[in-house]
């Protein structure tokens, strides 16, 4: 059923050599004529637990970008799961094609069947290209599925556990850099209100801080500014704001070579994924500006949290109380950074492979 596929070698790296660089476990090449199904399944470590990360569909230009991909999404998601505490390992698929035109019933089933035959060392959930509907028919081959409606049963959208989280992250950034983790009257700024940077929008109203948003969408932009009382600037004003904490919650990259000089503030804590476009330069060159910068893949681990909560029965309320711990968290890698003089992602890093290895050592013996 599984069927290993030529793919094109990309700066000169064969395949084994792409997979031992990012060290992983198993990566499963899925095929299916008949639905026209290729799919990659990147399982890259399971010390911790089941290999959990969403499915994402792309019309990849190359078999070797989708293989990148997901070698690349499914390492991160094991560091997200072990520096959030959870028993989790890390895993991502990805489907190749068109998600608006390539996608049917029966290409999702079949995929369902190769996620079914890894007997849950993968569990699957959504992600980019994916909707609800699709998971459905996921479910309807393999119960290794999370992230389900609530109608079915599922935890339903984890963009308010993810707002949740990341306010708490900002939270405990705030306490590292003026003392106090009130943001009452903190000028913040949030890039991108949409699922999560609305709902964080919210919790900072909540706590009267002067929140500044901006957005593609104007009509998303002026609904959040009239709800909750927020100042509109454009997309490229957000860098130049005399503002406390700027929050990326839009896409990645955000924090690089063209904007880190620009900005003005002493935090930055956001949801966005691979906030810093080169994690070596950018890490330590915030803290030579002397910015508080707290890790993304933490601080937006409540989706992830969420999820894993539904594999033991949901329970929104244990959901949050696990969330609100990336509080405590991020304040242990600002405390570990400092103590060996490294950058903050690097050490958010560190102490997610710390506790797989030591975690490790404790399920070697029976
Ligand atoms: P979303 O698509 O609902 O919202 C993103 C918003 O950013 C959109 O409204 C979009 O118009 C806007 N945007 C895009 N480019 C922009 C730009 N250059 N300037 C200003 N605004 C811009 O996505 P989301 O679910 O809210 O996720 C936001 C980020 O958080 C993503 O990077 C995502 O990967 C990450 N994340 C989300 C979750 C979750 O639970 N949804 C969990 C972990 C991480």
């Amino acid at each position: 059923m599984v069927e290993i596929k030529e793919v094109e070698l990309k700066k000169d790296k064969s395949i084994f050599g792409q997979i031992s660089e990012y060290n992983h476990e198993k990566v499963v090449f899925c095929h299916d004529q008949e639905t026209g199904l290729k799919a990659i399944i990147g399982i890259h470590n399971t010390v911790l637990g089941p290999a959990l990360g969403g499915t994402r569909m792309w019309s990849y230009a190359s078999d070797a970008e989708a293989l990148e991909d997901v070698l690349r999404l499914s390492r991160g998601m094991t560091y997200k799961a072990a520096i959030s505490g959870l028993n989790l390992g890390g895993g991502k698929a990805v489907i190749i094609g068109d998600a608006k035109k390539d996608k049917n019933e029966a290409l999702l089933r079949r995929f369902g069947r190769f996620v079914k035959n890894l007997n849950g060392a993968y569990i699957t959930a959504e992600d980019v290209g994916m909707t609800t509907k699709d998971m459905e028919y996921i479910r309807m081959e393999t119960e290794h599925v999370s992230g389900l409606p609530e109608s079915m049963g599922g935890s339903g959208d984890p963009s308010p556990v993810t707002a949740y989280g990341t306010y708490m992250g900002m939270k405990a950034a705030a306490k590292k850099a003026y003392g106090s983790d009130s943001l009452e009257g903190k000028k913040i700024s949030v890039q991108g209100v949409g699922h999560v940077g609305g709902y964080l929008v919210e919790l900072l109203a909540k706590e009267n801080a002067e929140i500044f948003i901006t957005d593609i969408y104007e009509d998303r932009l002026r609904e959040i500014s009239t709800k909750y009382g927020a100042k509109t600037v454009t997309m490229d004003e957000i860098y130049d704001l005399d503002v406390d904490i700027y929050s990326p919650c839009a896409l990645g990259g955000t924090i690089n070579n063209d904007t880190i000089n620009r900005l003005k503030c002493q935090v930055i804590a956001g949801c966005a994924n691979n906030q810093l476009r080169d994690e070596t330069v950018h890490g330590p060159a915030l803290i030579e500006r002397g910015i508080v910068y707290a890790p993304d893949f933490l601080i937006n681990a409540g989706g992830l949290i969420n999820v894993y909560s539904e594999l033991q029965g949901y329970n929104r309320e244990s959901a949050y109380a696990q969330t609100e711990r990336i509080y405590g968290y991020t304040l242990d890698i600002f405390e570990l950074a400092e103590k060996e003089g490294i950058y903050t992602q690097l050490a958010a890093t560190k102490m997610a492979e710390q506790r797989i290895q030591s975690i490790g050592k404790v399920k070697s013996t029976f």
